[in-house]
């Protein structure tokens, strides 16, 4: 485990529901003990914030229109959620201006994570 430069959390930034596209980010997932939930962590590439993102894994009728994606498998047989899935900052604070509807508590901004099996071939 590598620890990112510790940037300050920017909790004075104001909201805004930004589409940061692919980046290239030091995200973790980690299977929940019980095998139910894909938890993704990593710090927010646009307020700092640490940001975790839950997922279901291997529960029928989550609720999305898609079949989980199994394109990406690992080794332990768990999707690569890191590469997968949209990420959004829920980094758990509620920047300024945030909508009292907003899904996701934190700065609104999300991205996919570009990974060795999502990138392009490494140079
Ligand atoms: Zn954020
Ligand atoms: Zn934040």
């Amino acid at each position: 485990m590598s620890e990112l430069p510790a940037a300050p959390h920017d909790a004075e930034l104001p909201y805004a529901e930004a589409s940061l596209g692919e980046l290239r980010l030091a995200f973790a997932q980690h299977l929940a003990p019980d095998g139910r939930t894909v938890s993704v962590t990593g710090v927010c590439p646009r307020c700092s914030g640490r940001t975790v993102s839950e997922f279901a894994y291997g529960m029928p009728g989550v609720g999305t229109k898609a079949p989980w994606p199994f394109r990406a498998r690992r080794p332990g047989g768990v999707p690569d959620m890191v590469g997968g899935e949209v990420l959004f900052c829920e980094c758990g604070h509620p920047h300024p201006a945030m909508p009292s509807d907003a899904v996701f508590v934190g700065c609104g901004a999300s991205w996919r994570v570009r990974t060795e099996q999502t990138g392009d071939s490494p140079s």
